[in-house]
This record gives C-alpha cells, structure tokens and sequence, in this order.
C-alpha cells in the first residue's frame, strides 16, 4: 500500500517511515508523488487541520495520504500557541526568539500553573473517502530555562518531569518512544493494520 505524507520535509517523512516500520506500507513524499500544493492550515483544532491537508493530498494524488498537525499548548496562556504553534511571533522568527518570549510571559508564575503538553493529531485520509484520525500528547510543563540541544521548535523549554529532562536533552529515539507524534503514530499504525 503506497501512502503519500502531506509534508514537504523530508525529516518528517523519515521519521515517521521509522515510527511507522511497517513493511507493507510504502510512504512516498510529495515530490515522489509528484504534487505541489500547499494546503491552508486555518482549522481551529489539530485534527482539523491534518484532516484537511490529508483529504486534500489525497484528492490531489488519488492515493491514500496521511498528514499530522502538532503544536503546543500552555495552560496559562489559555492554550496558546497551540494550532498557531509554527505562526507564533511569526513564521521566519527563530524558535530562539519564540522561547525566550514564553519564558518572560511565564516568568514568576509558579510551578504548578506552568502545565503544557505537546499535541500530534495524525490523519489518513483514503480514496474512498474514509478517514481515520488519532491523536498522541506528552503532558510537561514550560520550564525556567533554554535546555539542550537536540530536537527543535519548543522543545528547549519543554520540562518533562517524569524524566526530570528538557525535551531537547532527549536523543531522536527517546524522544520518539514517549512524544506526541509518536504515540499518535503508534495509534495509526494499529488502525493500519486493521484495514490492510
Ligand atoms: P506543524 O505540525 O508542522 O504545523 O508545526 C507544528 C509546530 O509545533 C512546530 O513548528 C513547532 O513549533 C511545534 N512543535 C510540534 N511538535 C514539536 C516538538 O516535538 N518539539 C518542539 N516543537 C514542536
């Protein structure tokens, strides 16, 4: 079963293929599938906008295609970023800039109201018309510091207690095995094997 990921970042493909590590399912980029579009992410969920662009790589293609939409939420700021995660303070501003405007909003805000977690939805969106979505999240907390030097985005600031870490002092397989993007990808990869 060919697959088109609605990313044109071929990370992200790379990644998921490793997540997904099925043998049955071939996952091909846009590119391979030889479209170019650029879907609006305008929804007001995460499920809504992988849905979206899913259904639309889809049609686009006429081939099975699955898109995800990630973002974080902070519970003091009302759940902002959130869907607005890669928008925030705008699109070309460096995350190093981003972080650090978090870290002066929170600042004094105890410990306890700093709760945040990360959000994956993932979507596949098949030619019949079938669509079947999941989602994942990683609950932490914004810490009171820039941390580490792996991952990307938000993850410098991103605390996770549990492990007493910052996300981004996390290798690329620690950080797949308990991540948003991971679990929601687990799910999918289940749903997959129920109808192939
Ligand atoms: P999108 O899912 O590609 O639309 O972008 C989601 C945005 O959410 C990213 O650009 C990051 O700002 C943020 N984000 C999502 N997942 C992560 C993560 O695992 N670590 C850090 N930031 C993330």
């Amino acid at each position: 079963m060919k697959i088109v990921f609605a990313t044109k970042n071929e990370g992200k493909v790379r990644e998921v293929i490793k997540m997904l590590n099925m043998d049955k399912i071939e996952l091909i980029t846009m590119a391979q599938a030889g479209i170019d579009v650029d879907v609006v992410e305008d929804g007001t969920t995460f499920e809504e906008n992988a849905m979206k662009k899913a259904v639309e790589i889809m049609k686009f293609s006429g081939m099975p295609a699955i898109a995800d939409d990630s973002g974080l939420e902070i519970d003091y700021l009302d759940k902002q970023p959130g869907v607005h995660s890669a928008r925030f303070l705008g699109h070309d501003t460096s995350y190093d800039i981003k972080n650090k405007k978090i870290l002066e909003m929170l600042e004094g805000v105890p410990d306890e109201k700093r709760t945040a977690r990360f959000v994956s939805a993932v979507c596949l969106a098949l030619p019949d018309g079938r669509t079947i979505t999941t989602r994942g999240t990683i609950e932490g907390a914004i810490g009171h510091e820039i941390k580490g030097t792996n991952g990307f985005g938000y993850d410098p600031i991103f605390f996770i207690p549990e492990i007493n870490k910052y996300s981004a002092e996390l290798t690329t397989d620690e950080k797949n095995a308990i991540s948003h993007r991971g679990k929601a990808i687990a799910q999918m990869r289940e749903k997959i094997l129920e109808i192939i």
